[in-house]
């Protein structure tokens, strides 16, 4: 057994997905930063973005297009929504496995804090 736990969220073997396909898994962020707080992960363990490299090329640009279809679903196209990747300590990252946060439902200020 991982003890990563996004690879058992991504499992289905804590919590509960809200997309899910063969390569990519979402899921509901435990402490939401605005009213949609989505997290968007490759079901392959990947621990941080710098780490992905050509051969992974394919799941990246799979993590984006279902942030966005998750956008869509939850009506937050239009309005506007923020994708983030966090990338090492200095940037924020605490989960040693790749995750895009899909952040929507309000304002956001730039630059990002
Ligand atoms: P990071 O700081 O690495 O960019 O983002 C990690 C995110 O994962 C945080 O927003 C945090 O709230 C979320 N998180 C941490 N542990 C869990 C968990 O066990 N379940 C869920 N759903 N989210 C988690
Ligand atoms: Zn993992």
């Amino acid at each position: 057994m991982t003890d990563c736990i996004f690879c058992r969220i991504a499992a289905g073997e804590v919590g509960k997905l809200v997309y899910e396909d063969e390569f990519i898994a979402a899921f509901d962020d435990l402490n939401p930063q605005a009213p949609v707080h989505v997290l968007i992960v490759p079901k392959k363990h990947v621990a941080r973005i710098s780490e992905i490299g050509d051969e992974d090329a394919e799941t990246a640009g799979r993590l984006i297009a279902v942030a966005n279809k998750i956008a869509r679903d939850r009506g937050i196209d239009s309005s506007g929504y923020r994708l983030v990747i966090n990338c090492n300590e200095g940037a924020g990252q605490s989960v040693w496995h790749v995750h895009v946060h899909l952040l929507g439902g309000r304002a956001f200020a730039w630059p990002p804090g």
